[in-house]
């Protein structure tokens, strides 16, 4: 088995990834398990900016096979904000309830609710760094409505779907999200390295 690190403090986002990830070759650990309690400060003004802070303070400190992901909601009306700035939108006490009052707030005169989520993910494999992405299309809803996931889940509604993340089973979001397309393409890249080895 291959150590894999996902560098994340966030334990819903471990726990869609996990449920993403389909590599039985390799064994993921959390930053828990790999004993890392420290918040990792997000200065960088990109979401790929961000994501490599991450993954590279934690390859830095422990070395071996290491990704991280970061992700950002673009409402088209607000000229793509929050973006990089999600989690602390309303503040920097980044509490997800206000941020999507603050959302709602400003969004009230819109009438295009268009959005997307878009994640970037960075992997450090063999001391390489490698860049994923995945978005998913959607709008915003009026109102909070369902109590699954995280975040702004509860006023995302996907295309295709009349219902939002909050509301709709984890196993849909997980099968059409942001962090399911950034994250596949990970899980594919490192299926190849391994068949590779094989080849070898
Ligand atoms: P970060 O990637 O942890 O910096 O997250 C940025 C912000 O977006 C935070 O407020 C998260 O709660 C929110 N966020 C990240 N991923 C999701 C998601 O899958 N659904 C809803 N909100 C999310």
């Amino acid at each position: 088995m291959i150590d894999l690190v996902f560098a994340t403090g966030n334990a819903h986002k471990l726990i869609e990834v996990r449920s993403i990830l389909d590599l039985p070759q390799y064994n993921l650990l959390s930053l828990k398990d790999i004993k890392f309690h420290d918040d990792i400060e997000e200065t960088a003004t990109t979401l790929k900016g961000n994501a490599l802070i991450k993954s590279r303070t934690i390859h830095r400190l422990y070395g071996g096979h290491v990704f991280s992901e970061d992700t950002g909601l673009e409402v088209f009306a607000l000229n793509n904000e929050p973006g990089v700035y999600s989690a602390r939108y309303a503040g920097e006490h980044k509490n997800s309830n206000d941020n999507i009052d603050l959302l709602l707030q400003n969004l009230k005169s819109k009438t295009d609710r268009r959005a997307r989520f878009r994640t970037v993910a960075a992997l450090i494999f063999n001391d390489k760094e490698y860049l994923f992405e995945g978005e998913v299309n959607g709008h915003i809803a009026h109102e909070k409505s369902g109590n699954q996931g995280f975040g702004y889940d509860p006023i995302f509604i996907p295309d295709g779907y009349l219902k939002s993340f909050a509301d709709l089973p984890n196993t849909i979001k997980n099968a059409i999200s942001h962090r399911y397309n950034a994250v596949i393409k990970v899980s594919q890249f490192l299926k190849e390295q391994c068949s590779n080895d094989e080849m070898i």
